[in-house]
């Protein structure tokens, strides 16, 4: 390895030309491995194609020793070996489905191997550990590092072991990647795989390019169809549902935009139609599931628009970033209700995941849900959420670019509050509007609820003003739904908000709300 930094950038520079066939480096990937070259160990957040695969493959090929590559995933493994073989540089793969692992541990042995991907299982059997402390090992390389946080999506057991690393080869250096960790995962990467010495490499996840806008209320298709009116370009509408994406799609065509469906019940034929069509731009708009969009490669995506909520930020990030790939102009759009949220939660509740997995889910919704609410820029908060911090204002999100009048619904808020808990917190949010606005409806009647102290005192805000209180005690998790049955229940958090000691206010005028929410009864 090279002494000095200046060496071995130039050294890594020469290998990314020649090796690679890249001009340059995207920053920070020049930091990373000089860092690594240099021995030092490193953490880097980058979001996906970032170019995270380079910050350990450089190294690699410039320091002395095979450099081994932990990965969770088969597929990814083999694509990897693949491309670099292609390229003349002795790659291999262990794994439970390699071909001939006897030949590669042969070839591995012999020295002849410049990176070897390994399954954490794999690396992680003794027999392995005693190989590989017998051999000269360039570096070690964890991607996919998210896999070590215990509560994430992508939980690998294994990867909690790989902290051992540190103690069993002293003097290699690590480095772990992963394009998804919120703070919190980050500081348990970094205890659990020993990375205390780390320098911390974080790639912007911004896309300036990209307009952010968030709406909530009822009337999503004509939200939908006024957003739709302005977009010249392709884009991508999902729903949550397919039989939503179905519907969705059939009333754009009726209206006259060149739109299909795509959700995994499709038969694959029609699928990979819709998706050719779609990306020779035959089809303007696809409607789809989620699962649309992965390893689909256009570049002039103009908008995605989301008709439901998603269920974390980082999958909102995801969505949303197969916008304006190319750069220029795009929009992120979603329009999300009331219902989407008892849903989400529902299905949360009912997944049938351990509390804590349930736990972590919830906290997932929530930041998703305090996106929502923000009435400050969304990208200054989205950025925050991967621990990104941007100084001033974006100027291109919807609360920049009109900041939002707002309304104090502090004594509104109040008043809902104690409706629930005055007619025992067994009521949904439409049976405690029609309370708040004294509506004797024969629902009300019949529960009495005409004698609570609380009927009509909230006669002044009209219904829509209300289903915005209520979606925002909702969202903040100060109403929550009963467990078992089927009203809302207060949490300990609204207290400070029966105390007056919490202000809250919502942006006022936002709700396009002419038509009534879904299921609504009138
Ligand atoms: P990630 O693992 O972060 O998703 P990859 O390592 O797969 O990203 O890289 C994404 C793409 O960017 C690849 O096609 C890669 O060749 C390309 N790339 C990475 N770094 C550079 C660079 N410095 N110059 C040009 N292309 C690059
Ligand atoms: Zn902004």
């Amino acid at each position: 390895p090279s002494s000095s930094p200046d060496l071995a950038l130039a050294q890594a520079q020469k290998i990314l030309r020649e090796a690679f066939g890249h001009r340059e480096f995207r920053p920070p990937q020049d930091a990373i491995v000089t860092r690594l070259i240099g021995g030092g160990d490193a953490l880097v957040l980058m979001p996906t194609g970032g170019g995270k695969s380079l910050c350990y493959q450089i190294p690699a090929l410039a320091r002395p020793g095979t450099a081994i590559v932990i990965s969770p995933l088969i597929a990814l493994m083999d694509d990897q070996v693949q491309a670099l073989q292609r390229r003349g540089i002795a790659a291999a793969a262990l794994h439970s489905a390699a071909n001939a692992p006897d030949a590669i541990e042969h070839r591995l042995r012999a020295g002849a191997l410049r990176i070897l991907y390994c399954a954490p299982e794999r690396l992680l059997q003794e027999r392995m550990l005693r190989l590989l402390r017998e051999l000269s090992i360039s570096l070690f390389a964890i991607d996919e590092a998210h896999c070590v946080a215990q509560w994430g999506h992508h939980f690998r057991p294994e990867y909690r072991q790989l902290g051992r690393l540190r103690a069993l080869f002293p003097g290699v250096p690590r480095i772990a990647l992963t394009a998804s960790a919120d703070l919190a995962s980050r500081a348990e990467i970094q205890q659990s795989l020993a990375l205390g010495n780390a320098q911390v490499f974080v790639q912007s996840f911004d896309r300036p390019n990209i307009r952010y806008r968030i709406e909530q209320g009822s009337g999503a298709r004509e939200a939908l169809a006024e957003f739709l009116r302005r977009q010249r370009g392709a884009g991508i509408v999902y729903c949550l549902s397919r039989r939503k994406v179905e519907e969705t799609a059939s009333w754009l065509q009726s209206v006259g935009y060149r739109a299909q469906p795509y959700h995994a019940g499709l038969p694959a034929d029609q699928r990979s139609a819709h998706q050719i069509d779609f990306l020779s731009g035959k089809i303007q708009i696809m409607v789809a599931t989620i699962a649309f969009g992965m390893g689909i490669d256009k570049a002039d995506v103009r908008f995605v628009a989301h008709l439901n909520l998603p269920k974390s930020i980082e999958a909102y990030y995801q969505e949303t970033g197969r916008a304006g790939r190319d750069g220029k102009p795009a929009e992120a759009w979603m329009h999300y209700s009331l219902q989407d949220l008892l849903l989400l939660r529902q299905m949360i509740q009912q997944s049938g995941a351990s509390s804590e997995q349930r736990c972590a889910e919830e906290e997932r919704l929530q930041a998703m849900l305090d996106l929502t609410e923000e009435v400050g820029c969304r990208r200054q908060k989205l950025l925050g959420y991967f621990g990104e911090k941007l100084d001033q204002p974006c100027g291109n999100c919807d609360n920049c670019l009109h900041a939002p009048p707002l309304w104090d619904a502090s004594e509104a808020a109040q008043m809902a509050l104690s409706a629930a808990y005055r007619s025992g917190q067994r009521c949904g949010v439409q049976h405690l509007i029609d309370i708040l606005i004294g509506r004797d409806t024969p629902r009300v009647r019949q529960a009495q609820h005409h004698r609570l102290q609380v009927f009509g005192i909230g006669r002044r805000l009209p219904p829509r003003d209300w289903q915005q209180v209520f979606r925002h005690l909702l969202a903040r998790g100060h109403l929550q739904p009963h467990p078992e049955g089927s009203g809302l229940i207060l949490h300990a958090s609204s207290r400070p908000i029966l105390r007056k000691e919490q202000r809250i206010w919502l942006r006022s005028g936002t709700a396009n709300t002419c038509s009534p929410e879904p299921g609504r009864r009138s």
